[in-house]
């Protein structure tokens, strides 16, 4: 029997961007499950923070509105407990208003965990984080959540760090990135560290190397102002993908601790290879879409259209060699993709073994193919081992490829919690071990920021790639010239 996770202390929450659409896609359902699951103690409350005008009863309406629409399993009995928890705020950050009446429902509740989650543009985590300072609203017990993208760059990266770190201690700080909080990618460290059998083989004799994907078959919806601002190096790569490079790279740790796991993922963050201005145009590519077929064959349209612009150099598409100089990995180079309008919607790990040394089989027992573990985040969280196992039956001996399958949804009959319910559960009991170091951050930017250089230099456009394939054919060529190649799911 699997322990059931303990209620947290008493807490106040406050959402700033409580109307945003990461709340109320994510962070409120999130919420609601924790209702549901009994892990939200009796007298906690949650304080939504926006600038229009709204009453608690307006704001409620609105929740319940929304939460119907994401979550299957609504109780209406834990609905209507939940709902009672919710309070808003008006804040208006730019205009410095509103913060008495935050100042006047918080007051008097000093000794409970007061947290608070900036879910709004990074360009008001400074003035918010300076605005509780000056209002006195941080007490001991608190701390903040901060969603990304943190920084554009090293040096601005650096800057948000500085003012959030000027009002919280490290300590308070809570970096999310939600794909910590995955099934799938805790369960890698579960596959690495709880078991006697990869650990002997995860290094250079045994790995030729690694892909990491994670494609999306969405544009940018409704997000075309940030996002031509951001592109996907930096809204994927700099976080997501670098960050389960490190999981899978990672010395073992001497514990779960946050410092201990925190300090072997900088290790690998700073043995990233720097890429100089020959490496960048070897070893990346750019792409961005065009009007093509959605997944389910329908026409959409292409990356200018979808943001309103006659011309854009933002990437909608990364494809890049990482190597980690070090005596693990030395040799073994880690192929990163990710984009927008892809041909699916995969977000994996591929650990790709070396082939046989010398294979004992005739010819006619057919192509030995080497080793794979493939570990999939999104659809369908699990984990397949490709084998050879000898064809059953008469016949001679006649090899084939077969998967071990661990499909989490078929291996175990539970509801996954959503990796925001985790990590919003992990930050209210003060557990930062999947949340970011600032030294983490600023490591991740040292590798990203050159290549932002050099592609900011080259004058040529991306390289277009119709909607619902899988990017440009440079991609394709990347690994494919070092006689490598994608891996698709054909078992
Ligand atoms: P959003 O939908 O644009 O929501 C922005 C929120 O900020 C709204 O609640 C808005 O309140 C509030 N706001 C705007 N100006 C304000 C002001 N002057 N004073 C006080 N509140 C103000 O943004 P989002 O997509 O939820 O994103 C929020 C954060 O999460 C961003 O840092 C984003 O990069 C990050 N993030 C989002 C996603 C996602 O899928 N959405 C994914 C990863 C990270 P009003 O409605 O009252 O104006």
């Amino acid at each position: 029997m699997s322990a059931r996770p303990e209620p947290t202390e008493c807490f106040d929450l406050v959402v700033f961007g409580g109307t945003g659409d990461l709340a109320h896609r994510k962070l409120l359902p999130a919420l609601y499950h924790r209702e549901l699951g009994g892990l939200i103690p009796e007298h906690a409350r949650i304080i939504a923070v926006s600038r229009r005008p709204l009453s608690d009863a307006d704001y409620r309406a609105w929740a319940q509105e929304k939460i119907l629409a994401h979550v299957t399993d609504a109780c209406h009995k834990v609905l209507s407990r939940f709902l009672q928890r919710l309070h808003y705020i008006s804040v208006n950050v730019s205009e410095d208003t509103g913060w008495q009446s935050l100042e006047q429902i918080l007051k008097g509740r000093e000794d409970v965990c007061r947290a608070f989650y900036l879910s709004v543009s990074p360009d008001f985590f400074g003035p918010i984080c300076q605005a509780l300072g000056t209002h006195n609203l941080i007490t001991p017990k608190s701390r903040v959540t901060i969603e990304k993208p943190i920084g554009k760059s090293g040096s601005t990266a650096a800057h948000v760090n500085e003012t959030i770190g000027s009002v919280f201690k490290e300590e308070q700080i809570f970096r999310i990135d939600h794909y910590l909080g995955k099934e799938t990618v805790q369960n890698l460290m579960a596959l690495r560290f709880a078991n006697v059998l990869f650990e002997p083989l995860w290094n250079s004799s045994y790995i030729d190397h690694i892909q990491i994907t994670a494609a999306e078959t969405l544009g940018v919806e409704s997000r075309a102002g940030y996002y031509d601002t951001a592109g996907a190096l930096r809204d994927m790569v700099q976080n997501h993908l670098l960050q389960l490079l490190c999981l899978v790279a990672m010395e073992p740790p001497e514990s779960m601790a946050a410092d201990s796991v925190r300090d072997e993922k900088l290790k690998v963050l700073k043995a990233l290879k720097p890429m100089d201005p020959p490496s960048v145009m070897r070893n990346t590519v750019r792409g961005q879409y065009r009007a093509g077929a959605s997944s389910d064959g329908g026409a959409v349209s292409g990356y200018l259209e979808d943001v309103q612009l006659q011309a854009s150099q933002t990437e909608t598409f990364v494809a890049a060699k990482a190597e980690i100089a070090n005596w693990r990995w030395a040799g073994v180079p880690f192929y990163l993709r990710t984009g927008k309008r892809l041909a699916e919607r995969i977000s994996e790990i591929v650990i790709q073994f070396r082939e046989l040394p010398h294979s004992i089989f005739k010819e006619s027992a057919g192509r030995i193919a080497a080793n794979k573990l493939v570990i999939r985040l999104q659809p369908d969280e699990g984990v397949k081992m490709q084998v050879m196992i000898k064809d059953p039956g008469p016949g001679g001996m006649r090899l084939r490829e077969v998967p071990l399958d661990m499909t989490f949804a078929e291996a175990f009959q539970v509801r996954h919690a959503d990796a925001y319910e985790r990590l919003l559960g992990d930050m209210l009991r003060g557990n930062q071990t999947l949340f970011m170091r600032r030294d983490e951050v600023e490591a991740a930017w040292a590798w990203i920021d050159p290549i932002l250089e050099q592609w900011a230099k080259d004058r040529t456009p991306p390289k277009g790639y119709t909607a619902g394939t899988w990017g440009p054919s440079a991609a394709i060529a990347l690994i494919e010239r070092e006689g490598r190649t994608w891996h698709e799911d054909t078992l």
